[in-house]
């Protein structure tokens, strides 16, 4: 098992995605590389989590290599608290291409003062080599 930076998410705590199931059961396996996203919702949820986790590389890992930046560093102010999905496309076990609209809420808190907002994003997924990854979003 790995360790370092997801050291502070139990398993057994509840997953930050919200599917309701535990950290262990739903994301941690993906980011852990032990299992694979079946679904172009599921893999936004894993990224969603990575970004709530604090995982970088797990979110690299799951970019289009066309659109992956080089390095990916988390703005470690930033607490993402919610993810509602708000619709997705095609993205599913048989297909090739995907489309997830989401908004996550988020809050700052930064040494200069706090603020909150909502990130609304249309996110398009495609497969390298069979596995779902993130090509890019619109806000
Ligand atoms: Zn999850």
């Amino acid at each position: 098992m790995r360790v370092g930076i997801m050291d502070p998410v139990e398993s057994h705590a509840r997953c930050p995605c919200g599917t309701g199931l535990v950290y262990g059961e739903c994301c941690g396996p993906l980011h852990r590389g032990l299992a694979a996203a079946r679904t172009a919702e599921q893999l936004m949820r894993s990224r969603y989590s990575a970004f709530a986790v604090g995982d970088p590389a797990y979110l690299l890992r799951s970019w289009h290599p066309d659109t992956r930046p080089t390095t990916l560093d988390l703005d470690a102010d930033t607490r993402w608290l919610w993810l509602e999905i708000v619709r997705a496309e095609l993205g599913g076990e048989l297909d090739a291409q995907g489309v997830v609209e989401f908004r996550a809420k988020y809050r700052v808190d930064a040494p200069s003062g706090r603020s909150s907002g909502v990130q609304h994003e249309v996110s398009s997924f495609s497969r390298v080599d069979g596995a779902w990854v993130y090509v890019d979003g619109e806000a």
